[in-house]
């Protein structure tokens, strides 16, 4: 008897999720990211093997598998806008009096990227400047 011929009809389960709050460890890899945030700083790791470079840090390399603890320091003043959306209703469909800018930014030469809370002439490829290492970050966009 296989999986496919024994189900008829989608497995349903009716029942609500009372979750207010998740918590999660982030793992060593994360843990150095956050306290480097802490610090005013982006961290991420350098893979040894294959030299690439991730933000935030991860503990294994996505490109040969190689685990890495190589953390490195990232120059934050050459964070770019990859891209953005703008959000102008709430989760509950009301208008904001003031859109939300949400930017992918990204360094030179790595892999990876941070969401952040966007403001100023927020563009795809404009400079930005980190203004708050609260999580998630905030930046400038010149
Ligand atoms: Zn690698």
């Amino acid at each position: 008897m296989s999986w496919d011929k024994s189900i008829k009809e989608s497995v349903k389960w009716y029942d609500n999720m009372e979750v207010e709050k998740y918590e999660y460890t982030v793992g060593p890899a994360g843990e150095e990211f956050f306290k480097g945030l802490k610090q005013g700083k982006i961290i991420g790791c350098k893979c040894s093997k294959c030299g690439k470079i991730y933000i935030p840090a991860r503990a294994y390399c996505e490109n040969c598998f190689a685990k890495i603890d190589n953390y490195v320091e990232i120059k934050k003043e050459e964070a770019y806008v990859d891209s953005y959306t703008i959000i102008y209703k709430d989760d509950e469909g009301r208008q904001l009096d003031k859109p939300i800018y949400i930017a992918m930014i990204r360094f030179p030469n790595t892999v990876g990227g941070l969401l952040c809370y966007a403001e100023g002439n927020v563009r795809v490829g404009g400079k930005a400047k980190i203004t708050s290492f609260d999580w998630p970050l905030r930046v400038i966009v010149e």
